[in-house]
C-alpha cells in the first residue's frame, strides 16, 4: 500500500439565518427559500505519514469559506513544494525490500525490466522498495493531497460549493453521486474527500 505523505483535515460549524424579503404570493402554492445555512467557523489541521500534526488552525468570522481556500491555498503550496523536493536517497542498514516484485504495481520484475529504487521524497528519504521506472514515474506523476471533510457528502459540499470564492470555482472538478450529494470534488491538487466513506469501509470489514 502506497500511503500519502500528507493529510489534511477539516470541519466546519454552520448556523442558519432568515432569508428576508416579501413571499411570492399568498394565494398560490409557491417554493421560497425561508432559511439558509451559513458557515460561521471551520478547523483544519495537516498530518505528516506518521500521523504528526505539522498545521492547525481555526477560524471563527464572517468569511469561513473564503478563509478556508485562502489556508489551503497556502498549505497545498507549502505541501506540494515538499512534495516535489528530491530528497537524497538514504539508504540505511535495516532497509528491507523484496528484490523480485515492484512495490507499487506488485507485479514481478520481468527480465530486462528496468528496476529502480523507489525512496521517500520528505521526511526520512529511506527506501521504500525496488520499483520498475515506469510505475515509480507514473507515482510521481499523479501526486495529491487528500482533504477529508467530516461528513461533507450530506452536508458540508454543499456549503462549500454554493460559497466558493468565484475564482476559484473555475477549476473545479466534481464526481456526483446523484443530484443531490458529491462523492468528491478536486481542485488542482487537493482532493475533497468525506470522512464518512472511510467509516463505511471500517464499518463492512
Ligand atoms: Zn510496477
Amino acid at each position: 500500500m502506497l500511503y500519502h505523505p500528507f493529510c489534511i483535515f477539516a470541519d466546519f460549524e454552520s448556523l442558519t439565518e432568515k432569508v428576508s424579503g416579501t413571499l411570492p404570493s399568498a394565494t398560490t402554492s409557491f417554493t421560497a427559500d425561508l432559511e439558509r445555512h451559513k458557515a460561521v467557523s471551520y478547523s483544519i489541521i495537516a498530518t505528516v505519514a506518521e500521523d504528526k500534526l505539522i498545521f492547525h488552525e481555526f477560524y471563527v468570522g464572517e468569511s469561513a469559506i473564503a478563509n478556508f481556500f485562502e489556508t489551503l491555498k497556502y498549505l497545498s503550496d507549502r505541501l506540494m513544494k515538499k512534495m516535489h523536493r528530491i530528497m537524497p536517497l538514504v539508504p540505511r542498514p535495516d532497509d528491507c525490500y523484496d528484490p523480485l516484485i515492484c512495490h507499487i504495481c506488485k507485479k514481478k520484475f520481468l527480465p530486462g525490466e528496468i528496476r529502480v529504487r523507489d525512496h521517500a521524497h520528505w521526511g526520512t528519504g529511506r527506501i521504500n522498495g525496488l520499483a520498475h521506472q515506469v510505475c515509480n514515474l507514473n507515482y510521481r506523476a499523479t501526486y495529491f493531497i487528500p482533504v477529508i471533510i467530516h461528513n461533507s457528502r450530506n452536508y458540508d459540499n454543499h456549503l462549500i460549493l454554493k460559497n466558493i470564492p468565484p475564482n476559484i470555482a473555475k477549476c473545479i472538478e466534481i464526481i456526483p453521486v446523484n443530484m443531490e450529494k458529491f462523492t468528491m470534488f478536486s481542485l488542482d491538487y487537493l482532493k475533497f474527500l468525506d470522512s464518512y466513506q472511510f467509516l463505511d469501509a471500517f464499518i463492512e470489514t
